[in-house]
Parts: structure tokens; C-alpha cells; sequence
């Protein structure tokens, strides 16, 4: 980097530790936002409150100091008239601006105080070339449309720096860019070549519209945006075909084998149901490794779409494996799966594998699957931590949570000499398409659309701490009637946060102690609050906040400090017991329990020995009692959207009619708000997913990075869906059709640009 001018060794240190390295990285660090500082003004024209650049000379400059602070201050002169111009703690431009020079300066008029003039406070500025030859030329602060950067680290590398050291590489490399697309293409789609396109990104030239460049509308931003999507697919669809590449197993399906399916259904499947199946299947009779993704919102019966691939699978004479990310869970679908399979004629032979399975039972279980006397094994990650191995394994499936990393390791667990098994992943958490394209790029999609019938709508309301009694007389009607309900906390006791579940520490935000809107919170004691549209809400602006402070935040730094009241599971369960919910059959789950004390709790609550289950998180995924009606969530502002849906869905499962109520502390954030009243308007998974994705930005979408989520540096998934459909189908073709307009040299370029693009850009994704 230190070749570039303007970059010394300390400089390039900076840069390199914001992950730029090489001057293309530093070309790609695109402007965030642009500001019209078009046309320079006259002074007389200049009216208050407006945006304006205004170029003329210093008349006089010096510092002012106040008691309270040290103003520096500039009389900036056109001809005979003048504007006083004022920068706070503005010691910083002692000596570097003088009377005498020439100076730009672009900020907002104000009127002043004391006098009838004009005057700009802190406004942006550059001084002007001395010898005025190229002046306007090579003016990069005013009389044009400016590039705004997001700081590269601290004042020293803000936006000036970055206009004027990415000037100055665009100028010193012009016409060495090399072209990294084929001409066919750009032709097709209308696209300039990459180095116009970096160039006019930056530096957009006369006679753009501000409102495009904002909008990364221009021919310029499509270009870059559409290459970098492009690559990304094209990465994509190579390993697809690398999969299709691979032996398989070519699973048959005969009479008998759709007889064995239909004979665990216990009711009609779904039209979506049937049309999954129908995809799976047909991707199981390939010869290639299936790669599927079969993905629908809570509660819409992936379960049974699954056990039903598993069938197949056994009828051919393998062995399944379905993993779930909780031993609640995988205790579930060991029940259900021995429930649905006993209906079957077959002796299918279902064993349970979790880590809290003694060593004897395990080393047995590992023997029997060794020598194939299971067919089906369902656990935990305790299945790839075991070093199982199959005699013969023909489809993994994977519930919820588990990405990229499981499969490869499930395929470490087979013999050299076995064919590559089949993977059906589901997944829950209502992806935004955009992002399944992006997450799940190179699976295909199956898509439950529609809930099984027969379900009815649930209410959900939002009610304040103080009404608790409310809820509670509430849960006892519920009971009294025969239902059961669930009652979540944020955390398992105590009054801290170190003590919560899973993942919830991911917005430090949401901590209360930093949260300082009390309104909100205040408005809702007047009762459940039904809310405007979903649609009002996406139109509010939700400026995307730095990441880096999210990251710096400390998450925990209030543990000692007197805090606001915090509920916990474990306290509620004593004071609901003994108080409010006295006399039912009041059970509590959290994860501190052991694996047996969980899966007896668990069991009882599923058998209707337990009416109300106090828990925390435990219970978020996939947990199916169809018989509770009502999920109480309380301090639901402390939880995340897609968190408060999983949770919504463990209820309105059954036919009965089927209540959330979300009570919240007395602190509610403007998020939390919004958050809750999306839940409140709406109970569509994939409208409250692209809601999540908007508030929290796609990185945050899955609270981690461990999705193997791309660090874009050009593309915005919400903004940037058509280019991705673009860039999709001429990546497919690309990788098809040898195209006889895009010569060999062409491609070769491709192929070698890909290589290091993927190799430094999506090394993670490689690594599942
Ligand atoms: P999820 O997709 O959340 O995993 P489940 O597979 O747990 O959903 O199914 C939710 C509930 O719906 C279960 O109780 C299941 O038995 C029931 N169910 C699934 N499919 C149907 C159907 N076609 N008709 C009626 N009930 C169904
Ligand atoms: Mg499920």
C-alpha cells in the first residue's frame, strides 16, 4: 500500500487493520452517501438553512476563546461582501487557514445571533491550489457532487483523505484497471467497464442525479455491484456443479416405497407438504448427492416432509441420520419419528444419541450402527462428536441452526468407499429469499408456504409488567379449559445477565441499563396497544449503525451497577407457584438442568401432566405441544424478532383458539418498540424476517457470522435483489453455455479473477 501517495507506513498499518491491503481494496471502499455541493453560490444568494457551497477568500481568521470553549473564526470575503464562518474547538486550524488564501467551504447558512449577516458554523472546507491553474479541476470538496466515505480510522482517514488519496490512485492507474468481466456481458446488461465505473462511483461526473447516486441507481454502482454479485455466484454455481459431479446414491422408488410413506402419514399432508416431498425425492433417485434446503415457518410440518424422506431412504436399505440442535429437541423428534414410524408395517429399528447418553449405551448404539442394525439415529451434535460410523448412510438431515460446517464433517463419518450421502436441511428461521440465495447459495430450495388446516390465527398483545395480574387470572382461564401455557423469562435467575440463555447476549442494546426511553414502555400501562401496518414501519428509516460499536459495546459492564428490576425464570416460578398460579400444575425448564431433569419436565408438560411451563429459551425451537394455548413472554423487549416468532410458534399448533402476550419491563428501547409491534401486526415469518434484516442489518440477521454470511463490500441484499437475479442467471450461463461472444481470453480472465476473489472474499464459505 505505501506505494500510493498520501499512504506512509503508519498509514498502511491503519488501513490494513480495516482490512484493506491492497490498492483495489482501497478502490472498492465506496463513498456511503454523496452531497450535492454543485454550483458555488454568491453570498447575496444565500438564504438560512439551507445546504450550500460558497468559494471566495479569507479575510481574516484567528481563534476566539469563550470561557467555555475556543472558537476559530474566518471572515470569508466575495468582493465587498463577507460571511463569518465558525469551527468549535477549532484550534486545530491555527495557522493552517490564513488570510489570503482561497478557500471552499460547503456546510449550512445560519443567521446569526448578534447581526442581520449570514453565517456557516463548522462547515467542510479545502483550500484551493495557490497557482489557480487546475483549480477547479481538481477541486474534489466543492462545485461538484462529493463523495462522502465512511472514516477508514479516526479524523486522520475521513472522507477528505479518502477523496483525496482515491483521486489520486484512480489518476495514477488510469487505464490499468483490468477489465475483470466479459464485454458480451456488459454489452448485454448495459454496464460500463470496470474502470469508468470505479471512477465515476467516486467521482461522478456532471449531470448525475444526487438521488441516484443515493439510490446506487447509476450504470457506474450497477456495474460494480452486478460484478461482485456476479463472482459470488459464479462461486456458487461451481461448487453446485462440483456436487452434481460427486456419486451419489440413486434411491429407487417403487410401489412399496410410496407405500411405506403413506403409511406413517396420520392425516393428509399439505399441498406444499406433497410438493416438497416430490423435490426431495426426485432429488434422492439422482445419482448425485442431494443438497437440499427445505425451509418453512413454524409450524408448517417439516417433521413429518422429513420422516417421510427418511423412509425412502430405509426402504432402500440405508441408514438416516436426522441431528437437532438441543436435546430437547432431538428427544422430540426421536418421540414423534417413533410415533409416526409405528404405524408403519416395516420394522424400522430409531435409536436416540445426545451427550448425555452414558458411555456404555453409546459405545452399544456405535456398534449397532456400525453394523447397521439401526436405521435411523437421531441426536445432537453428539452424533458428529461421537466418531459414529454407518454401515451404510443414505440422507442426513439437518434441523434448524446447523449450517455449512455439519455436512462436511457428516461426510468424514462415512467409508471412503461409500457414495456421497444425501443432505436435506431445514430450517425454520423464515430467510428472506435474497438472503436463502446468498446463505444457502448453492442448495436448493424447497418451500413450505402454507400452515397445515385447520389452524386459527393467534392473537398476540402486548401488555405492561404492571398488569401482570391480568395475564395471570388469563393463564388460568386457559387452564381451566383444558390448555396449557408456556411462560418465558430472559434469564434463569438472579438479576444479571450474565445468567441468560443462548444467544440473547447479541444486542447490546437491549440492555436495559443502557436503554433510555421510558416512554414507550409508560404508553402501552394503558393496555394492548394494536398498531398501524407492518408497511408504516418499513418506511421509517432505520439507519444502519456502525458496526464497530456494536462490537465495542460492553456487554456486561452494568452487572454491578443497581439496575432496573429483571425477572427470571426461576424466581417466578417460586412466586407463581406459591402466589398467582396456585394450585395448577406448575413446572420450570431452563438450561441449567441436566439432560434428565430437562427431559422429564419436557415429557410431563407433553403428556399434560404440567399446566404451565415457567422456562427461558430452552424451549425456543421447534418444542410441539399442540394443546398449549397461551406463550407468555415477559421483558420481551429483551428479545430479538426472530426470537419472540420461534417462540410465538410453540402455541396455536392445536385447533383451539391461541393467545401471545408479550409483557414488557418498564425500559423499552425505540427498537424494542418497533419490534413489538411488528409482532403484534403481523404473524407472516418472512415479513417479520425482512423487517429483522432491515433494523439489524444482514450480518446480525443470524447473531453471528458463523452462518458463513459474505462480508459484501459492494452489494446491499435488501436494495440490490434484481441484480442478484441478474447476476445469477449470467453466472449460470457463464458456467453452461460456453458462450461463442465471450472469447477464451475472456474467460480465462474470469476464471483467475474468481480464484482470488473467492479465495480472499469467501475463504469461509469454502471452509463448510
Ligand atoms: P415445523 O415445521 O415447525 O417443524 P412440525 O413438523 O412440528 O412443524 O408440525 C407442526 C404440527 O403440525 C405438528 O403437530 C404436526 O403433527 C402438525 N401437522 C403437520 N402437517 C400436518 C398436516 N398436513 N395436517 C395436519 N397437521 C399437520
Ligand atoms: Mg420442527
Amino acid at each position: 500500500m505505501t506505494y500510493i501517495r498520501g499512504v506512509g507506513p503508519r498509514i498502511a498499518a491503519l488501513l490494513e487493520a480495516r482490512g484493506i491491503r491492497i490498492a483495489e481494496d482501497l478502490l472498492y471502499h465506496l463513498p456511503f452517501r454523496y452531497e450535492d455541493r454543485q454550483h458555488p453560490r454568491e453570498l447575496t444568494q444565500l438564504k438560512t438553512g439551507e445546504m450550500a457551497s460558497v468559494i471566495g477568500e479569507i479575510r481574516s481568521a484567528g481563534l476566539v476563546r469563550t470561557p467555555r470553549q475556543s472558537l476559530f473564526e474566518i471572515v470569508l470575503a466575495q468582493g465587498t461582501l463577507t460571511m463569518k464562518c465558525v469551527w468549535f474547538n477549532g484550534a486545530y486550524l491555527q495557522g493552517r487557514l490564513r488570510a489570503g488564501q482561497q478557500i471552499a467551504l460547503f456546510g449550512r447558512i445560519e443567521a446569526s445571533r448578534s447581526s442581520r449577516n449570514l453565517k456557516m458554523i463548522q462547515p467542510q472546507f479545502e483550500l484551493l491550489p495557490e497557482d489557480g491553474s487546475d483549480a477547479i479541476t481538481r477541486l474534489l470538496e466543492v462545485g461538484r457532487i462529493t463523495p462522502v466515505y465512511e472514516s477508514l480510522g479516526g479524523p486522520q482517514l475521513a472522507s477528505r483523505w479518502q477523496r483525496r488519496v482515491i483521486f489520486q490512485l484512480l489518476d495514477s492507474i488510469r487505464s490499468q484497471v483490468p477489465e475483470c468481466l466479459p464485454q458480451a456481458i456488459l454489452q448485454r446488461n448495459g454496464l460500463p467497464a470496470r474502470e469508468r465505473a470505479l471512477a465515476e462511483t467516486h467521482f461522478p461526473p456532471d449531470g448525475i442525479a444526487v438521488a441516484d447516486l443515493e439510490a446506487a441507481s447509476t450504470p457506474a454502482q450497477k456495474r460494480l455491484i452486478f460484478e461482485e454479485l456476479f463472482f459470488l455466484e459464479l462461486g456458487l454455481e461451481l461448487k453446485r456443479r462440483r456436487t452434481r459431479e460427486q456419486q451419489g446414491i440413486a434411491f429407487q422408488t417403487t410401489d412399496a416405497t410410496r407405500q411405506a410413506i403413506r403409511e406413517i402419514l396420520p392425516f393428509h399432508p399439505t399441498a406444499a407438504q406433497k410438493r416438497a416431498l416430490g423435490e426431495i425425492v426426485a432429488d434422492m433417485r439422482e445419482p448425485h448427492p442431494m443438497r437440499r434446503l427445505l425451509q418453512g415457518d413454524v409450524g408448517s410440518g417439516k417433521t413429518i416432509v422429513a420422516l417421510q424422506a427418511i423412509v425412502v431412504a430405509m426402504e432402500n436399505g440405508c441408514q438416516a441420520a436426522l441431528m437437532a440442535p438441543t436435546e430437547i429437541l432431538a428427544t422430540q423428534h426421536y418421540l414423534a419419528a417413533r410415533k409416526l414410524l409405528a404405524r408403519s408395517s416395516r420394522n424400522y429399528r430409531i435409536a436416540l444419541l445426545t451427550g448425555s447418553l452414558d458411555a456404555d449405551a453409546k459405545r452399544a448404539l456405535r456398534g449397532q450402527l456400525q453394523r447397521g442394525e439401526i436405521h435411523l439415529v437421531i441426536g445432537t451434535h453428539a452424533l458428529i462428536e461421537e466418531n459414529v460410523s454407518f454401515h451404510r448412510l443414505g440422507l442426513v438431515v439437518v434441523d434448524e441452526q446447523h449450517r455449512f460446517g455439519v455436512m462436511q464433517r457428516f461426510r468424514l463419518m462415512k467409508k471412503p468407499t461409500d457414495a456421497e450421502p444425501d443432505v436435506l436441511v431445514m430450517t425454520a428461521t423464515p430467510i428472506p429469499r435474497t438472503l436463502a440465495l446468498t446463505l444457502y447459495g448453492d442448495l436448493d430450495t424447497s418451500v413450505l408456504d402454507a400452515l397445515p388446516p385447520g389452524r386459527t390465527p393467534i392473537v398476540t398483545r402486548r401488555v405492561a409488567g404492571e398488569r401482570a395480574a391480568e395475564v395471570w387470572d388469563f393463564v388460568r382461564t386457559q387452564v381451566a379449559a383444558g390448555h396449557q401455557a408456556y411462560i418465558v423469562y430472559p434469564i434463569i435467575e438472579g438479576n444479571r445477565d450474565d445468567q441468560q440463555e443462548l444467544d440473547f447476549a447479541h444486542d447490546p442494546e437491549e440492555n436495559p441499563a443502557t436503554a433510555s426511553t421510558p416512554g414507550p414502555g409508560l404508553r402501552s400501562a394503558k393496555g394492548p396497544v394494536t398498531r398501524p401496518s407492518l408497511k408504516a414501519q418499513h418506511s421509517q428509516p432505520t439507519p444502519a449503525k456502525p458496526r464497530s460499536r456494536r462490537k465495542s459495546a460492553p456487554l456486561f459492564v452494568t452487572q454491578t451497577a443497581p439496575r432496573p428490576e429483571l425477572r427470571s425464570a426461576t424466581e417466578m416460578y417460586d412466586q407463581l407457584r406459591n402466589g398467582a398460579l396456585q394450585g395448577l400444575r406448575v413446572g420450570l425448564l431452563h438450561g441449567r438442568l441436566n439432560a434428565d431433569e430437562k427431559d422429564v419436565v419436557m415429557r410431563r408438560y407433553q403428556r399434560g401432566e404440567i399446566d404451565v411451563l415457567v422456562s427461558t429459551t430452552v424451549i425456543e425451537v421447534g418444542v410441539d405441544v399442540p394443546n398449549a394455548s397461551v406463550m407468555v413472554v415477559d421483558h420481551a423487549e429483551r428479545f430479538g424478532l426472530a426470537q419472540l416468532h420461534q417462540l410465538r410458534g410453540r402455541v396455536g399448533r392445536g385447533s383451539a383458539r391461541s393467545y401471545c402476550i408479550l409483557m414488557t419491563g418498564n425500559r423499552v428501547s425505540p427498537e424494542a418498540e418497533q419490534r413489538l409491534e411488528a409482532m403484534v401486526a403481523t404473524q407472516n415469518g418472512f415479513e417479520l424476517a425482512e423487517l429483522d434484516l432491515r433494523m439489524r442489518g444482514p450480518g446480525e440477521f443470524f447473531g453471528t457470522r458463523q452462518a458463513g454470511m459474505p462480508g459484501f463490500r459492494v452489494v446491499n441484499l435488501l436494495r440490490d435483489r434484481e441484480l442478484l437475479e441478474l447476476a445469477r442467471q449470467e453466472a449460470a450461463r457463464f458456467v453452461r453455455s460456453p458462450d461463442p461472444e465471450i472469447p477464451e481470453a475472456e474467460r480465462r480472465c474470469v476464471w483467475e479473477h474468481l480464484k482470488q476473489s473467492w479465495q480472499r472474499r469467501y475463504g469461509l464459505m469454502e471452509a463448510g
